[in-house]
Parts: structure tokens; C-alpha cells; sequence
């Protein structure tokens, strides 16, 4: 069964920080989301790839996730390269997703901007005929990029206001990485201290907008407008 709106990134817990709240939001009007995690956070120093992937699945149900999947490419050293753009290619065939959801294509860390950069080329690809022999082509009609990570202007910002809460609680399913342990403690903010920077990100994106809290998102091409007088936020 195909979705309607699928987020690539590089690890888990990642849409839960980016764009958790948007997916909320479009699983509460009605459209069927999912997620593709690229790898398993196997790098991480706290917790194993397999205590990380059911923090996603569980993480997944509290974001009203329709499907979520790891393709566990080697965390910390992303690569794009032609198996995985033919892998991701032909998931996107699988999954038909009509909007498409990737990290910003830059940033500090190397597995973000090569998510961004290998899910925008498999997105290309999966729209060729000829790409294999058994599977149908597939190209989505829309890429927005997360771009809660860069200093960039927004191209739009969505309100989250009424899914924020959801969304810190999806993150905070990930005990491995949020919950109190001494193993790295020095490094891992606790819960209180990550519910206030996120907070102060989302509250900063709301700002923007009008509304209490947001998620920026970028696009590559100019939004088409049909209706200027249905425009926000307000000018005055
Ligand atoms: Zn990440």
C-alpha cells in the first residue's frame, strides 16, 4: 500500500528532532505517513542498534506512523554510492510516496548531508523506466527539506503547536539515549534540558509564523500561490 508522505534520515531519532511534528499533523488530516531510516545508529555511544530500532518502532506509533523501516547502511559513514541509491530507489518504488521529506543537504554532520544528498538522487532515479525489470517507476511529486538544523531562512514553517507534545513524547521513547545513565553521561543532555532546547527551536520557528511552535522546512523551487487572500501569517 503506497503513503503519502514519506521522511528519509540518516538515524533514528532524527524525524522525531526535524519534522516529528509535521508527520502528527498530516497523520491527523488523514494521510498515510511513513519513515526510512538509513542506518541503525550503530556508532552511537549509548545503546545497541537493536534497543534503537524499537525505540523507532515505538517512536513510530506515537507519531501515528503508518510504516516505518531501517536500511541499515553503516552509521557515521553514509556513503553515496550506487547500492545505496538503487537500494533507496527501489524502496521509493515500493513505497510511492507523493511527498518526500529529507534532511537539509548541508550541515555538520556527514551521514545528514549525504541522506539528503543520496535520497534526492534516488528520488530521481526511481522515476526511470528502464531502472530495473520488475518494479514499477516512481518519481514523487514534491521534496521539502527539514532545515531545523541550518541557520537558513525557511521557505515555510509548519505550526506544530497542537503536536509538539506528541512529538517530545516520541523522542523521549528512546530511553537509550535520553533516559539517565552514566554510561556518557558527560555528553547526554537529560530529559529537561532536551525538552527546553527543543522547545526553544520550535518556539523560535513558531515565532515566525505567529504561532507557538514550528517546524522550518526549504524548498528548491518557488511555491505557487492560488489563493493571496487565504495567505499567512498576518503582515501587521
Ligand atoms: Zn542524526
Amino acid at each position: 500500500m503506497s503513503i503519502d508522505i514519506l521522511a528519509i534520515a540518516a538515524h533514528p531519532d532524527d524525524v522525531e528532532q526535524t519534522c516529528g511534528g509535521t508527520l502528527i499533523k498530516m497523520a491527523e488530516k488523514g494521510y498515510r505517513t511513513g519513515v526510512l531510516d538509513l542506518t541503525a545508529g550503530d556508532m552511537g555511544t549509548r545503546g545497541t542498534p537493536e534497543q534503537r530500532i524499537e525505540e523507532a518502532c515505538q517512536a513510530a506509533k506515537i507519531m501515528l506512523v503508518s510504516q516505518r523501516e531501517n536500511l541499515h547502511f553503516p552509521d557515521a559513514r553514509l556513503e553515496n554510492t550506487i547500492s545505496v541509491r538503487m537500494t533507496l530507489a527501489v524502496k521509493i518504488r515500493e513505497i510511492r510516496p507523493r511527498v518526500v521529506i529529507l534532511p537539509y543537504w548541508e550541515g555538520r554532520h556527514p551521514d545528514h548531508y549525504r541522506a539528503s544528498e543520496v535520497g534526492y538522487e534516488a528520488c530521481f532515479l526511481a522515476g526511470l523506466k528502464k531502472l530495473d525489470d520488475y518494479s514499477e517507476p516512481h518519481r514523487p511529486h514534491k521534496i521539502i527539506y527539514s532545515s531545523i538544523y541550518a541557520n537558513v531562512m525557511p521557505s515555510f514553517v509548519v505550526d506544530i503547536s497542537a503536536q509538539f507534545e506528541r512529538r517530545m513524547t516520541a523522542l523521549l521513547s528512546y530511553h537509550s539515549q535520553y533516559g539517565t545513565s552514566s554510561e556518557g553521561s558527560g555528553l547526554f543532555p537529560q530529559e529537561q534540558e532536551i525538552r527546553e532546547r527543543l522547545g526553544a527551536v520550535a518556539r523560535f520557528y513558531g515565532n515566525l509564523i505567529g504561532t507557538k511552535y514550528g517546524e522550518p522546512f526549504v524548498v528548491k523551487e518557488t511555491i505557487q500561490v492560488d489563493d493571496i487572500a487565504a495567505l499567512g501569517p498576518r503582515s501587521l
